[in-house]
This record gives C-alpha cells, sequence and structure tokens, in this order.
C-alpha cells in the first residue's frame, strides 16, 4: 500500500507563545462561521424544530473547541499526532512554518519592527468579535429555553433534553478559554510582543521533529526577505542540514514576489531554481495579512497593473472594510508571480490554495500551470473545506472538479496537490476526517492517487 502525502499543513503550536496567527484566524473565522450557523438556523427555523437548530449549534461550539484545543496543544508533536489519528499511518505530511514578526517590519531599510502601534487595535479586535460570539451563544440558549418552556407538555417531555445542557456547558467553556487578555499575566506588554518573537521556537520545534520522524515529516522554511540574512543563512548553512525540503512564502506579510533579494543573481528563486527546491506561496484571496498601513517595498507591485516600487506603500487601516483583499491585490497578484515565472520558468513554485475566494484569480493560476514554459509550477488544494460553492467566488470542492479538473489534460492534472491547511482549517470544517472525506466524495481513487501521492512525491522531491 502506498502512502499519501498532505504537502500542505501547519504544526506551529500557541502554547508557549499565544502565537499571533492563531489569534487572527480567531478574528477572520468565528465571523464567517458565525454567519454560516445564521443561514442555517433560519432555515431551521422554518422548519421549527428548536432540537434541530440546538444540535446545529453544538456542532459549531464543538468545532471552535476542538480548533482552540489544537492550536493550544504542547508541542507540534502533539498536533502531528492528531492528524495521524485522522489520516492513520499512510499519510505524510509537509508542515509550513509562518514568520509573524517580519508582519510588523515597517522600513525594510532598518528592519525596525512595529508592533506596539497596532497591538491595541488587535486586542480590541479579537475582543469584539469573541463578544459578539458569547453574546450570540447566550441569547440562542435564552431563545431555546424560552420556546422549550412554551412547548405542549407532551412534546417537550418526548424530546431529550440533555442537549440544551451540554450547549450551556460548551459556551461557558468556551467564553474561559477566549478570555486570553482578561488574564493579567497575559496583558503585560511583554507577553504581547511575544506573540510575534517565535521564529525560532518553530525552527527548533520543527528541527526535532524532522529528527524524530525523519520519513513522514517534509518541513517548509518560512522565508521572509525581511528577516535579516535569512536568505544566505538557508542557502550557506540551513539547507544542507537536510531539515527542510522547501521554502515557505507570505507576501500579503508585506513584501513583493518579486523583491529584490528573492530575484537576484545567487538570491532565493537562483538557488531554488538550481537544487530543484520547492516553494509554497500562500495563494488565496483571504487568511493573514500585514496590519500596517505603510510597508516599504521593493520589488513588483500591483495596482492596477503590474509597477515596481523602491519606497512606501500606503494601505487602508486594518480591520477596515476588505483590507486583507487589498494587501492580497498589492502584494499576492498573479501577474506579479507571472514576472516571476517569467525569468525563472524552471521554478517550482505552488501557488497554494488555487486562489481561492477569487475566480479571476483561478482562471489565471489555471492557464500558468496549463502553460508548457512552467513545467514545474504546481497549485494547491488546501483549506478546500466546502463541498458546495459559497458563492461565484467562493467555488466548492465539486465546482473546482467539474469546472477545472474533470477535462484537464494529463500534464495539468499533474500540477494539483492535496494539503488541508491544518489545523487552521479546523474552524471551517469538523475534523480532519471529515475534510478527507470530502476529497475522497469528489476525487476517484485513482485521481486522489495522483493529487496526494503521484504530484506530491514529484513536487516535494521524495
Ligand atoms: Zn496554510
Amino acid at each position: 500500500m502506498e502512502n499519501f502525502y498532505d504537502s500542505h499543513c501547519h504544526l506551529f503550536t500557541g502554547k508557549e507563545t499565544i502565537n499571533l496567527r492563531l489569534l487572527f484566524e480567531i478574528i477572520f473565522g468565528f465571523p464567517k462561521e458565525q454567519q454560516k450557523d445564521q443561514a442555517v438556523q433560519k432555515m431551521l427555523t422554518a422548519k421549527r424544530d428548536i432540537f434541530e437548530r440546538i444540535r446545529e449549534k453544538i456542532q459549531l461550539l464543538k468545532r471552535i473547541r476542538n480548533f482552540l484545543k489544537t492550536g493550544f496543544s504542547d508541542s507540534e508533536g502533539d498536533i502531528l499526532a492528531k492528524m495521524e489519528s485522522s489520516y492513520g499511518v499512510r499519510f505524510k505530511v509537509a508542515p509550513l512554518m509562518f514568520d509573524l514578526e517580519c508582519v510588523f517590519v515597517a522600513e525594510r531599510t532598518s528592519g525596525s519592527v512595529d508592533f506596539l502601534t497596532h497591538q491595541e487595535a488587535i486586542v480590541t479586535e479579537y475582543n469584539r468579535v469573541v463578544n459578539e460570539l458569547h453574546a450570540s451563544n447566550k441569547s440562542f440558549i435564552q431563545e431555546a429555553i424560552t420556546i422549550i418552556s412554551g412547548m405542549k407538555m407532551a412534546d417537550r417531555l418526548s424530546q431529550d433534553h440533555s442537549d440544551i445542557t451540554e450547549l450551556h456547558q460548551l459556551s461557558l467553556e468556551l467564553e474561559s478559554e477566549l478570555a486570553l487578555f482578561k488574564n493579567e499575566k497575559i496583558a503585560t506588554q511583554n507577553l504581547l510582543v511575544s506573540l510575534i518573537s517565535n521564529y525560532d521556537i518553530q525552527l527548533n520545534d520543527i528541527s526535532q521533529l524532522k529528527n524524530s520522524y525523519p520519513n513522514d515529516v517534509y518541513p517548509f522554511i518560512a522565508i521572509d526577505p525581511r528577516r535579516e540574512g535569512i536568505i544566505d543563512k538557508f542557502i550557506n548553512q540551513i539547507y544542507a542540514e537536510n531539515i527542510f525540503c522547501g521554502v515557505k512564502l507570505y507576501t500579503p506579510n508585506g513584501y513583493s514576489p518579486a523583491d529584490t533579494d528573492l530575484m537576484k543573481p545567487g538570491g532565493l528563486y537562483d538557488f531554488c531554481v538550481q537544487h530543484n527546491v520547492p516553494i509554497t506561496a500562500h495563494h488565496s484571496f483571504s487568511g493573514f495579512a500585514t496590519p500596517l498601513s505603510s510597508v516599504e517595498i521593493d520589488g513588483l507591485i500591483y495596482d492596477k497593473g503590474v509597477q515596481e516600487v523602491h519606497g512606501y506603500v500606503s494601505l487602508s487601516k486594518v480591520f477596515s472594510a476588505s483590507w486583507v483583499q487589498e494587501r492580497a491585490t498589492r502584494f499576492n497578484h498573479p501577474d506579479i508571480w507571472e514576472k516571476v515565472m517569467e525569468k525563472y520558468p524552471t521554478l517550482k513554485l505552488n501557488l497554494a490554495h488555487f486562489g481561492n475566494g477569487n475566480a479571476e484569480w483561478q482562471k489565471k493560476i489555471y492557464r500558468m500551470i496549463s502553460n508548457p514554459k512552467y513545467v514545474n509550477m504546481h497549485t494547491d488544494l488546501s483549506c478546500w473545506c466546502n463541498l458546495k460553492d459559497q458563492d461565484n467566488d467562493e467555488i466548492g470542492l465539486q465546482s473546482f472538479y467539474d469546472l477545472y479538473y474533470k477535462n484537464a489534460s494529463e500534464y495539468v492534472k499533474g500540477k494539483i496537490l492535496y494539503g488541508s491547511d491544518f489545523y487552521l482549517d479546523l474552524i471551517y470544517t469538523d475534523s480532519l476526517s471529515s475534510y478527507l472525506s470530502n476529497f475522497n466524495e469528489v476525487f476517484p481513487a485513482d485521481e486522489f492517487k495522483r493529487i496526494a501521492f503521484t504530484n506530491a512525491k514529484r513536487f516535494l522531491g521524495v
């Protein structure tokens, strides 16, 4: 029996440092899931089934609890063990690091970090999102109790009421787990700063994990060109240590895909082409982005077309409408990536998430992976949690298969990778098993084998 590969997942834990990435996932994910829940609740209200509505609510809160428990695991090894308990031992995984500190580098030339001025906005937004969740849980429980107590005696007695008790307990449990900034200890400035300075911890943890499971774990190192010396260190030292299989880029954090240090002779892309090192770049229209309102750029950005910038780019205020989409457009537009590919046509690049959230991007990525000039260009389906379409820009897995995969040539089918985005996907899916079962429903066994085994092996170079 052959193995499968999850080409895109995350194992960094929030235990030691209350990872800011995890905090943002809560800020982005909770409102989205609550909206979905409201739609389901509305539909169930029409059916007048309060007990089904309670079960639906329990499912949402359990999902949130599972996300938190996983994110706050004691170690990266514990998160890996959770993946294994869903996947079984047949799966091998490619965990990607994340560089949080560089998200706050406003001045590229001096490398100065500006976190403190944004700290209040982040804590306020977190508290707002969390309080909204608590308020909606409380009012739902109140409503449910009122409906149940107004029911006819016979109807009421015919039902099992343990669900409402469970819901109440779950909501209390989440209230205490999410009270991160009510705790005096954590609210101190030093601990807030530690939210972002965990690059070395990740580097250390992932190296240990690779040493413990050399044949199961294929880590990708986060490289942000603004982290001083990291590209040279990777080229001259880290790569030879055989811990990292590839490189992770996350350009909405505030740098250009065509950043000078990535593009220059002897820079990162040059090295990756020479050694056939795979690069995975975050490429959805949502996710994390720099909260800064001005960043110093050295390379190409997109602003009604690709433009060269060597200086400051102004951005809208963090948490204002479409602020993530604005940064995604400026720093991650596929037209910028095409410029990278034109210069490095054999670069082994994976534009991750297949541009989820932007139909135009998806068409563009599809054209690029179909282009025979870019032989090593890939895309992955990580965090594709929905089977059905949400809207035109956020199609589900079934539509991906019908619109893009089914009639693709063998060549193009060879460019698509399976990934989960575990555990960041846990807000949007009940479990890794249910995530995987969507794929098994859509992809016939031999096609799943193609994206999770054949293509992955070639991309990872294993
Ligand atoms: Zn990811």
